[in-house]
């Protein structure tokens, strides 16, 4: 269920917890900022996720929210794990669902990195 991306944090969200290092995941990279891991259903040859550390439920409350410092660790970190995916020279997607309408699941802000091969059609036709 696509979750409202209006509600309040909730830091028993399964990102939360993967931050807080309570559950497992397949740790890919790490700042003061951002952590990215690889995601447990692979939609494409490489999908990686990156979240920042803080909490923020989505794109619209961590753009709204959070200090230019953390706005930019955070992108940068974005970029360095694609670079580290060896993604620049082929190409790449990125993606953010947010709310209902985006298909967001998971509410703590995360940024999808898709790669690999050609990714087809930006959405599903119509
Ligand atoms: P979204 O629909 O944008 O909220 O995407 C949520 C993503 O989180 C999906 O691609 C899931 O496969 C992924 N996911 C959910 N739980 C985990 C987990 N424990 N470890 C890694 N990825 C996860």
């Amino acid at each position: 269920m696509p979750i409202d991306a209006t509600q309040p944090y909730d830091d028993q969200n399964i990102f939360a917890k993967i931050l807080r290092g309570e559950i497992p995941s397949t740790k890919v990279y790490e700042d003061d900022w951002a952590y990215a891991f690889e995601d447990i259903n692979p939609q494409a040859d490489i999908h990686t996720l990156v979240i920042p550390r803080g909490a923020y439920v989505s794109w619209d409350d961590f753009s709204a929210k959070a200090p230019d410092a953390e706005i930019g660790g955070f992108i940068r970190a974005v970029g360095e794990v694609a670079r580290m995916k060896g993604l620049v020279e082929p190409g790449y997607r990125l993606l953010a669902n947010i709310g209902q309408h985006g298909g967001q699941e998971v509410p703590h802000l995360h940024v999808h990195i898709f790669g690999g091969k050609p990714l087809g059609p930006m959405l599903i036709a119509r």
